[in-house]
């Protein structure tokens, strides 16, 4: 049995880059970029007027003047100020020669012989300068970055219409166990709902990668080898779960040394999750998980979430926030490290939720995190500060 450390340590070592690809900007929200993005124009690529109002030089401030012409966005000005005049300019119209800042209309007042007068002086331009924001040729998004909206934007301004991206991992989902039925199924007798594969399927996709469902092997050794043999052959990761215990039916270590699979460790000191199995394929790596349901999703958040994203090339820190227990909280066996899944309250405390064991599917849904105890620490005092990791 490996420490969690070591089992982590284990994991991204095995990671593989997965390569890259160009995509069109609009479809690259969740991937990784690849390259950087680099501005082919000044932002804004001209004098801009950040407000409604009027462009006039300084020095004219406090005089009534003419108004010239309305710039409108979009428009070019095509009349540059001469002394004592203003143009009526909007919001993202390019100012025109001759002025050097931007009254607010609210500061105006309209004079019956048509021309307009300022409350005042001001002394802030209102004035976007060309390149202020970005300089053409600029780098302005950095390779690596996980590619969220706000990126999109940058790209759309910059003309990068096409970008390379890493390679989503492409990830196989397979259940193990005679007892499972798939979810439009009613259970009957002593069976359950598979829910680990949608669980995981859904955690795959959040991640960035791409997952495809195998079905259930069922716990019949040769289905079980025929799925995870073309699992392996078609994916970069494969995760497996249920049939990694010590029952008589738990063959999927065997199942996977069968399939070529190197396994580096199949027990890890951590609760929940201690079955945990890894293993690497020339060209794939395999987990076999728990198939207990918080077990699966806590060793999938752990241990799969950081090597998709390691092998997109993004440095994935997961959010930690530091927040005081409500309560203490005692745990009765210390040997291992656990993970306890918690809420946060309103008020800014952490208090663990209510859960039964690794098979309370229901106890993750009022979760917003995860806190570690360290193996040998059993309690948790009211006020200590702890690490909630996001999930
Ligand atoms: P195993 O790892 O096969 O020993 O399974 C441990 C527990 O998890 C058993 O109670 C299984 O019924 C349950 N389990 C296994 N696979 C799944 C699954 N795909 N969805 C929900 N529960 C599962
Ligand atoms: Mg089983």
């Amino acid at each position: 049995m490996i420490t969690f450390e070591k089992a982590y340590e284990i994991v991204m070592n095995s990671a593989f880059s997965t390569g890259s690809e160009k995509v069109s900007f609009m479809n690259s929200l969740g991937r990784v970029l690849a390259g950087s993005v680099v501005s082919d124009i000044d932002m804004p690529p001209f004098n801009k007027a950040s407000v409604d109002g009027f462009a006039c030089r300084k020095s004219e401030q406090e005089f009534e003047l003419e108004i010239i012409e309305t710039i409108s966005a979009g428009r070019t000005p095509e009349k540059s100020l001469g002394l004592l005049q203003c143009s009526r300019i909007m919001t993202g119209a390019a100012v025109p020669s001759g002025a050097e800042c931007v009254i607010m209309v609210e500061n105006s007042e309209l004079l019956p012989n048509g021309k307009v007068r300022f409350r005042g002086p001001f002394t802030k331009e209102n004035i976007a300068f060309k390149g202020e924001d970005i300089k053409r040729g600029a780098e302005v998004l950095n390779t690596s970055r996980l590619i969220r909206p706000q990126d999109i934007a940058v790209m759309a301004s910059t003309g990068s219409v096409t970008v390379e991206v890493s390679r989503r991992p492409k990830l196989a989902v397979i259940s193990s166990g005679d007892e499972l039925v798939e979810p439009h199924e009613y259970p009957v007798g002593s069976r359950i709902r598979n829910s680990n594969a949608g669980q995981i399927l859904a955690q795959t996709e959040r991640a960035g990668a791409s997952g495809t469902y195998y079905g259930i092997a069922g716990d019949d050794e040769d289905l079980t080898f025929g799925i995870v043999a073309k699992a392996i052959s078609e994916n970069d990761i494969v995760v497996i779960t249920g049939g990694v215990s010590m029952g008589d039916f738990d063959f999927v270590p065997s199942v996977l040394e069968r399939a070529g699979v190197k396994i580096l460790f199949s027990r890890v000191a951590v609760q929940p999750g201690k079955p945990t199995t890894f293993g690497v394929h020339p060209d794939t790596l395999v987990f076999g998980l728990p198939g207990n349901p918080v077990s699966s999703f806590t060793k999938f958040e752990l241990l799969v979430r950081p090597l998709i994203y390691k092998m997109m090339g993004f440095n994935w820190e997961p959010l930690n926030i530091r927040l005081p227990m409500k309560e203490s909280f005692m745990r009765r066996f210390a040997e291992r490290m656990a993970w306890i899944p918690v809420r946060i309250t309103g008020d800014g405390f952490v208090e663990p939720v209510e859960y039964h064991g690794s098979a309370h599917i229901s106890a993750l849904p009022d979760a917003d995190g995860i806190v570690a105890m360290p193996a040998g620490l059993k309690i948790l005092e009211k006020g200590e500060l702890v690490s909630v990791r996001q999930i």
